[in-house]
């Protein structure tokens, strides 16, 4: 699906404005979108220096006031905490102008929340080829130690440069890159709930992914050069997936169990050199790992699995609750882990039809899990390609700490992934064990 064509299925988002120099466009679409003479401009030093001030000098001589700026500072380098939007917020609260988002994954998050709780409907620069959010309802945020979606509209209008884009370091290219390629092995955790028939499949939204995937993502070669059709090919991509979200007021087309992993390393303010680690390159080392445990899940044998055994053993809820407490060491997350868990809690007889259901239907499943995964090898490859880190240590955490996370991913969503799977099957333990030791997987 192209651009315009996921555009025409989007619910609040009106302008999408792709092309060199599509800056110089940014008056025209705020005087078509609003009628409005002003804006208030948010972005952070770095992205002030990237497109900022270009979008100012083009909004003045179009006729547009930047009547306000509010600019963070580049280091330490903000962070997608709520306590921001409501910084930002409390900025946009003080006027009544259009507000303008200036910048990539977490400046257009905190604007976006911040917009959707002044009630005005705002627009985004973007600076980098480097989430899938642009497009997207709802903000990925962290309150309270917990990474939530947080409920807000689109944008109104996405207004990306090519020469900005191109222009980014090639970090955030290369990010982009492995939050694009996550949707191959989110992909595969849908087929998996599908057909297992816990969440089936929206045409829709599995078109808008996966029609085109494998072509955006086919020159990681090109993305690590930083080729200008590569970028504009990356970003399309991403935009057109964030415009399913929007679609289906849901990110299940666009995330799995990689992206649990990832908001694990969130939560735990995963940092590299001092600096917080990038949302593509967590999911980029999520989906290794999430492919690595498909891959190792589905080369067993079930019918080695007692459905009978398992349900008699089966923690009951209160005992299942303890496990997750403390697993999350009573953490902040522990009550949000909890709640989550709770809605998904089977009891021993429903945990036996599942384990039955993935039984009969193993075949099935391995076979379309099979047809949707790149093999962890032809993953790494890619990932070497782009310039995406393929190893945990090389986003600053430890493979014993990489391998722990399969246990708290599975808490802190009710979304089911292929972790449920392994989980309730009873070998998420086994399998983690085996990639820890594993001369391939995160190697
Ligand atoms: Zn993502």
């Amino acid at each position: 699906m192209t651009m315009q064509e996921a555009l025409a299925s989007a619910t609040h988002t009106k302008e999408l404005v792709v092309g060199a120099g599509a800056l110089a466009e940014l008056p025209d679409v705020v005087k078509r979108r609003f009628r409005a003479g002003k804006v208030a401009l948010v972005a952070d030093e770095n992205t002030m220096r990237a497109a900022g001030d270009r979008a100012i000098a083009e909004l003045v001589r179009g006729g547009v006031a930047v009547s306000r700026t509010l600019v963070f500072p580049s280091a330490p380098r903000i962070d997608a905490g709520y306590p921001h939007a409501i910084e930002v917020r409390d900025f946009l609260a003080r006027g009544d102008e259009v507000p303008l988002a200036v910048g990539s994954g977490t400046i257009n998050d905190l604007v976006k929340r911040a917009a959707f709780e002044v009630k005005r409907p705002y627009l985004v620069a973007a600076t980098a080829a480097s989430v899938d959010g642009y497009t997207s309802y709802g903000a990925a945020l962290v309150l309270d130690g917990f990474k939530v979606s947080m409920e807000c509209d689109a944008p109104a209008g996405v207004v990306a440069d090519l020469d900005v884009l191109v222009g980014a370091p090639q970090e955030m290219t290369a990010a982009g890159y492995g939050d694009l390629v996550a949707k191959v092995p989110g992909g595969a955790d849908w087929i998996i709930a599908d057909e297992l028939g816990i969440d089936p499949i929206v045409p829709l939204g599995w078109t808008m992914v996966q029609e085109d995937l494998r072509s955006w993502v086919r020159d990681p070669g090109a993305v690590g050069r930083r080729e200008g059709a590569a970028v504009e090919r990356l970003f399309g991509g991403l935009a057109v997936t964030g415009f399913s979200m929007q679609a289906l007021r849901s990110s299940r087309p666009v995330s799995g169990a990689e992206h649990l992993l990832s908001h694990v390393w969130e939560m735990q303010h995963l940092h590299k050199d001092g600096i917080p680690v990038s949302h593509g390159f967590k999911v980029g080392i999520g989906s290794l790992g999430t492919t690595g445990l498909m891959e190792l899940l589905l080369d067993l044998d079930p019918e080695g699995i007692d459905a009978e055994r398992r349900a008699r053993e089966w923690p009951d809820w209160s005992e299942r609750e303890a496990e997750i407490r403390a697993a999350w060491a009573g953490g902040p997350q522990a009550d949000a882990a909890v709640a989550a868990c709770r809605k998904k809690h089977l009891s021993g007889a429903q945990l036996r039809d599942r384990i039955k259901r993935a039984q009969a239907r193993w075949r099935g499943l391995k076979e379309r899990v099979g047809s949707q995964l790149f093999s962890y090898g032809e993953l790494r490859r890619m990932f070497v390609a782009a310039g995406l880190p393929v190893t945990p240590e090389q986003i600053g955490l430890s493979r014993e700490r990489a391998v722990a996370t399969f246990r708290l991913a599975q808490t802190i969503r009710d979304r089911y992934t292929v972790l449920d799977l392994a989980f309730e099957l009873g070998v998420l333990d086994d399998c983690a064990s085996r990639i820890d030791r594993s001369a391939t997987y995160w190697r």
